[in-house]
């Protein structure tokens, strides 16, 4: 078996970064980790030391790698963990979350939507919606609520390069144009909503998780995952863009960045009417935002 040794000191290598064609060592992966998560910052202008930055985390290996990287990198951050009370799934990421955060002093926002509107995530079977979707209006509302209403400068989510190509390759096939808005940053669009940013889009899924474990951080993608995320046709994506990856190298980051470069020459521009739900004032594009229909507030 052929070892490949780091490019920088010649010592074993522990990954070869695939557009780059360069394998790396553990010591010299690690710095170029850091590194990308700081150029994104800086190329996109997410944030400054000086913003207040809230940090949204599931206990997975892409969000908790973010954490640690922004805390490594001396970043005004707390984190933000919304329990959604999936059985078995949530409390265990919790855990993770508060482990992680107590013993890097890192000041977490707990937010429980049961205590907060008196449901679980698992409550919307009954009325048969398909729980990713509910899923994902409950966490986007409250995340941009918490970090409106504490005074946060920018949310930080863990989304990486295989979730931005996966997402965006899904909704081409399904012409759903309206939903590609993979950018870096997703800028504050009315009063109460708070700019969203993505450090960690250069980064592939296995580097997050190889980060992860050489810094021992205990996330839950080494025990669990979500229940629901099995049938995920991005997951589908993900694999067989990871195929095809094996026989061309470097065809993921390729196709992320030119679509970052061209799209708008060839995605229709979608104009949202934006409005303030007439419920609770936060963003919305009908008279009353997607949230307050989905707790039926009002
Ligand atoms: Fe939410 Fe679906 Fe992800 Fe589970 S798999 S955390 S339900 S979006
Ligand atoms: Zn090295
Ligand atoms: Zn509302």
């Amino acid at each position: 078996m052929v070892v490949l040794k780091c490019k920088k000191c010649n010592n074993k290598g522990v990954i070869t970064i695939r557009h780059r064609n360069i394998t790396l060592c553990k010591e010299h992966f690690l710095k170029y980790y850091l590194k990308t998560v700081e150029s994104t910052i800086k190329k996109y202008r997410m944030f400054t030391k000086r913003d207040k930055v809230l940090v949204a985390v599931s206990g997975g290996k892409d969000s908790m790698s973010l954490l640690d990287a922004l805390k490594k990198l001396d970043y005004n951050i707390s984190a933000l963990y919304i329990n959604l009370g999936i059985k078995d799934y949530s409390d265990q990421c919790k855990k993770i979350v508060e482990k992680y955060c107590n013993e890097n002093n890192i000041n977490l926002i707990i937010s429980d939507i049961k205590e907060n509107y008196g449901k679980y995530l698992e409550e919307f079977k009954k009325l048969r919606r398909n729980l990713c979707s509910v899923c994902g209006i409950i966490k986007r509302y409250e995340m941009n609520r918490i970090a409106y209403e504490k005074g946060f400068n920018a949310i930080a989510t863990g989304h990486n390069l295989d979730d931005e190509v996966s997402f965006i390759l899904w909704n081409l096939m399904n012409g759903n144009f309206q939903y590609i808005k993979q950018k870096p940053v997703l800028e504050k669009i009315h009063e109460k909503t708070v700019k969203k940013v993505k450090p960690l889009i250069f980064l592939t899924e296995k580097e997050n998780l190889l980060y992860s474990l050489l810094n021992n951080i205990y996330s839950i993608h080494l025990r669990i995952d979500c229940p629901y995320s099995t049938n995920a046709p991005t997951n589908i994506l993900k694999e067989m863009l990871n195929k095809l990856e094996e026989r061309i190298q470097g065809i993921k980051m390729r196709f992320y960045k030119n679509f970052l470069n061209k799209s708008s020459q060839f995605l229709p521009k979608i104009d949202h009417e934006i409005k303030s739900c007439k419920i609770c004032g936060y963003i919305t594009s009908s008279n009353v935002c997607s949230f307050c229909r989905l707790f039926r507030r009002g």
